[in-house]
């Protein structure tokens, strides 16, 4: 029989995913010889052995493939080789450039459960337990390819039954990176509120009992520390509020399965397989009527609940027992990443009372992922753990010219690289005014350049105060792209296409005539942007300041209605400013002073919350627009008058309207859900303008931050199928300033 010898090459999420082991396997059990290795650009195979044999293997690769791999490409060409005599697998090959998707964390598989919970097992408890199919990757990982010595695993040298799983292809440790044990591996401490080590010979039982206490644990994980507490007791979650200082912004809950998140919320199959996937996000659910769980402390004013399961094996035994669902919240300060090394978080010394660390590095940080559901799919809100770094192919392999950078924004930090026909795209950072997470991005940056390639042109928003504005202003060659216009690339880039009409309703974002856009239909294509519609401008009193205090908002509508007749009016939000700011807040409107235009739509969200509801501070991004999904009903579509003239969406009317429902006592939820009417209008209004102005249908995308909303989002689809407009929506990065980057180099890959 002839011997032949094939050289494959296959490119995609192929390392850090078992695929080398798997092939080894396959290859054996067939009697093939050879090896294979990592490459920078994914994996290599040299496959000797009976031709037929060969073919099976191939048909089988592709037909038996672990959910976690994914085969971008695969080249096989017949070579002539010296002759082998055994499959094995070889050291990674570090020549050439690098395209290998950068594997993902993955939560605890079944498998290591299993053992972990056999008191006969050597892993018996074990809370570093992983195999090929689960455990840390991205968040170890200093250098690729993906091999331990360039993990921060390398500090641990495996025992002699270790190295034995690694070296066995019956073992399902077999080639597992991170293969550890509690001989060989890293160390569980269990420290008090000074970070003093105590010793506690059942950390669990302790832990469990401490939480029991109404105690505040930071807890290490997989991309840094949570702080946790009882999820029942009011108490404990008030504290955590103050000791946090995070008034308002809502909690995740993590429960100790699904039975659990059952037991307390309404969850459906495809948010119950969403919660079990490997990546194991954060998932909103909406909680039962009746829940025991203190959910005004949880989750105040919004209808949600951020559900998760345990994904670290630390988890797991810790719920295991405690056997109740825990509040789970990154340690961090407000706006900066999650803390990952004991000394950083000497910086929260006051916010807990026990800490549970350990002396393996985090390479990486990361927070954890959170979705929702919307038409039956995963709709991402926040992109980190388990999904990011995130490589996405270009449409028709078309190539980048040359490599560049998308410095992305600045509130929802994200960093981007484009290099040949791929995009990679950086998890969640942070808000970028911190050091901290400038220190994060400044990190991915390296690595993303170390590893892949070195950007020619760094392509940034046209704010000229956003950092990474500065960033780009400084490098050799960059490009500035348009906020919005950004956003709709975003979109068009995560689909491949290339022309949608853009409708980007946000915050803020900074605009072509110099004011802040926000509630802006663009007709968009790679190179250019035509403007179709906006908001119709208005002052925000006291710049800045109007974000925090709505209430400004609402006055300033106000004020364009009744001039100083307002102070007639009977609208709680008045009773916000005192008589000397009132003076003041009708001076800067009147003489334009401090108070920049805007078309947001974001503003516009909070001005009409600020009818309904008591004035209050904001204290997070997009509180006013959850308050309103709590409020809204299903009653049968009704919007409020409003008018398009030329190039504006005029809503006054509609302020009017709902002031004067409100004097006649109609019920606030029947106007804030006709308010949601009125905006999913308005869009199909535009929409089906721009139709007959182009003479023809368009896809219609909707991105920035208001379209986490998911009651709008959802509305405006309904509308939108009941009039069967065609539409595209964000699938693998969030609506919001986090997909930023990914537009900039969708901007880049097409100049
Ligand atoms: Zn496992
Ligand atoms: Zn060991």
């Amino acid at each position: 029989m002839m011997k032949k010898s094939f050289q494959i090459h296959i490119q995609g999420k192929v390392q850090g995913v078992g695929f080398r082991p798997f092939i080894a396997k396959n290859a054996q059990k067939r009697k093939l010889c050879g090896f294979v290795r990592n490459s920078m650009s994914g994996v290599e195979i040299l496959l000797q052995g009976d031709e037929q044999e060969i073919e099976n293997f191939l048909y089988s690769i592709k037909k038996d493939l672990h959910p976690h791999i994914q085969i971008d490409s695969l080249e096989c060409v017949e070579v002539n080789a010296k002759e082998y005599h055994c499959f094995f697998i070889e050291k990674s090959n570090q020549e050439s450039q690098s395209l290998v998707h950068i594997p993902t964390d993955y939560a605890m598989c079944e498998r290591c459960l299993k053992e972990m919970l056999d008191c006969n097992n050597r892993r018996f408890k074990y809370p570093f337990i992983s195999c090929t199919d689960c455990g840390s990757r991205w968040s170890l990982i200093q250098h690729l390819p993906y091999d331990r010595h360039r993990t921060t695993m390398r500090y641990f040298e495996m025992c002699q039954k270790c190295l034995e799983e690694y070296h066995s292809a019956e073992s399902f440790r077999f080639h597992s990176q991170i293969n550890s044990c509690p001989e060989c591996g890293p160390t569980l401490f269990v420290r008090d509120s000074q970070n003093n080590i105590l010793n506690t010979p059942n950390p669990f039982a302790f832990l469990a009992e401490s939480l029991r206490q109404g105690k505040i644990i930071a807890c290490k994980g997989v991309g840094g520390f949570t702080l946790i507490c009882d999820a029942h007791s009011k108490k404990t979650i008030q504290c955590l509020r103050k000791r946090k200082r995070r008034p308002q912004k809502p909690f995740a809950v993590m429960f100790p399965n699904l039975e659990s998140i059952r037991e307390h919320t309404n969850c459906s199959v495809i948010q119950e397989e969403l919660l079990q996937s490997t990546a194991a996000p954060i998932v909103l659910l909406k909680p039962k009527r009746h829940t025991s769980l203190a959910m005004m402390d949880i989750s105040p004013k919004t209808p949600y609940l951020g559900a998760i399961l345990p994904y670290s094996p630390l988890h797991h035994l810790l719920l295991r027992e405690f056997g109740n669902p825990i509040i789970f919240t990154s340690a961090n300060l407000s706006g900066e990443p999650i803390i990952a090394c004991l000394e950083d978080l000497n910086k929260i010394l006051d916010v807990y009372d026990l800490c549970v660390d350990d002396n393996r590095i985090i390479a990486h940080s990361i927070d954890d992922s959170l979705f929702t559901i919307v038409d039956e799919k995963p709709y991402p809100l926040r992109v980190g753990r388990g999904f990011a770094p995130l490589m996405i192919s270009t449409p028709d392999q078309k190539k980048f010219t040359k490599p560049v950078m998308g410095l992305g924004a600045e509130q929802k930090g994200t960093i981007g690289l484009g290099f040949l026909d791929k995009m990679l795209v950086s998890p969640y950072i942070g808000d970028l005014k911190n050091v901290e997470s400038m220190n994060l991005f400044l990190q991915t940056k390296d690595f993303f350049t170390s590893h892949y390639a070195e950007p020619d042109i760094f392509i940034a928003d046209k704010h000229p105060s956003y950092r990474t504005h500065k960033m780009a202003k400084g490098a050799k060659n960059s490009l500035f792209v348009q906020h919005h216009h950004a956003h709709s690339l975003a979109l068009m880039a995560e689909y491949g296409i290339q022309e949608i009409i853009g409708v980007v309703f946000d915050g803020s974002g900074f605009g072509d005539d110099g004011n802040i856009w926000g509630g802006e239909i663009l007709l968009a294509t790679p190179k250019k942007y035509k403007y179709y519609f906006s908001l119709q401008p208005f002052k925000l009193l006291g710049g800045e300041r109007a974000i925090q205090e709505p209430a400004r908002v609402l006055l300033s509508l106000l004020f364009m209605l009744y001039q100083e007749g307002v102070w007639d009016m009977d609208i709680p939000a008045l009773s916000f400013f005192n008589e000397t700011q009132k003076k003041a807040l009708y001076q800067l409107y009147q003489k334009d002073l401090n108070s920049p235009i805007t078309t947001s739509m974001g503003r516009l969200f909070d001005a009409v919350a600020m009818i309904f509801y008591p004035p209050f501070e904001v204290t997070y991004d997009g509180e006013c627009g959850l308050m309103l999904e709590g409020d809204y009903v299903d009653i049968p579509f009704n919007p409020y008058p409003f008018e398009i003239n030329k190039n504006k969406i005029y809503f006054l009317d509609m302020i009017v309207a709902m002031l004067r429902d409100r004097q006649q006592g109609i019920e606030a939820k029947i106007s804030i859900t006709r308010f949601f009417h009125t905006i999913v209008e308005m869009i199909v209004k535009c929409v089906e303008y721009i139709f007959e102005n182009e003479e023809r249908v368009i896809p219609v995308g909707l991105s920035g931050g208001v379209f986490c909303n998911q009651v709008l989002l959802k509305s405006t689809l309904q509308i939108f199928k009941q009039r069967k407009i065609p539409y595209i929506i964000h699938q693998k990065l969030p609506s919001n300033d986090g997909c930023i980057s990914l537009g900039q180099l969708y901007f880049g890959l097409f100049k």
